[in-house]
């Protein structure tokens, strides 16, 4: 079975939740690495998606994804709200107009998610940012032969590993970059935020 436009509301929901819940957290990681804005940077634009779910009637799975991306583009900010928007918004178009969302399409959205994020930051892995916990992610679910929520929960677990990677690495991209060989030892942020957002998509699938 599949994940129709509902399905992909109700997980963004959770992401919200889940988003608000690791605000303080998100802020404290890059408080020690960047300008301390990111959880809050993310709170703001998944308060203004809740909002908007409520209130617009999306008929399929790649309108809510363009729905978040451009929620996403207009509130977040910073380097993180361009990028996680171009995301979403790959991923949107990624999917077309299917009005259910099998394996092998959110396989290819992650891909395309992926895709977009390096298109828009030019990060590879090892740069110390969300490429080092969504590139695993990729490779995992594509990986994955199995209902949507093994496909994501696989993903997701990638991108804390991913995530982790990027502790003991010095930033080539965005505001840590400035601190240089200062930004070791640090978890990146944005990284975190990726694995976090995944995992939430990946309960919402198991529900
Ligand atoms: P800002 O750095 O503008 O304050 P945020 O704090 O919201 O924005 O987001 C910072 C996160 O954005 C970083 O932790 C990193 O994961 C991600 N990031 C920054 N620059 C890039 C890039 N060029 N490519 C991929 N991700 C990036
Ligand atoms: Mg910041
Ligand atoms: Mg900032």
């Amino acid at each position: 079975m599949g994940c129709t436009a509902a399905d992909v509301v109700a997980a963004l929901r959770l992401a919200a939740a889940v988003v608000q819940e690791h605000r303080d957290e998100l802020v404290r990681l890059d408080q020690a690495i960047g300008d301390g804005d990111h959880g809050e940077n993310l709170r703001r634009g998944f308060t203004a998606l809740l909002s908007r779910l409520d209130t617009e009637e999306v008929s399929s799975p790649g309108k809510v994804l363009k729905l978040v991306a451009t929620t996403l583009i207009s509130t977040v900010g910073g380097a993180a709200g361009p990028l996680y928007g171009t995301a979403f918004l790959r991923a949107s178009a990624a999917v077309g107009d299917l009005e259910e969302l099998d394996c092998e399409a959110v396989a290819r959205a992650l891909q395309a998610a992926l895709d977009g994020v390096v298109a828009r930051g030019k990060a590879v892995v090892g740069d110390k940012t969300m490429v080092d916990a969504l590139t695993p992610a990729v490779s995992a679910a594509a990986s994955v032969d199995g209902a949507v929520a093994a496909v994501l929960s696989a993903a997701a677990d990638a991108a804390f590993e991913g995530a982790e990677s990027t502790v003991p690495m010095v930033a080539r991209k965005g505001r840590a970059s400035y601190l240089g060989e200062r930004s070791a030892g640090h978890m990146d942020p944005g990284a975190r935020s990726t694995a976090l957002l995944l995992r939430a998509l990946a309960d919402a699938a198991a529900k």
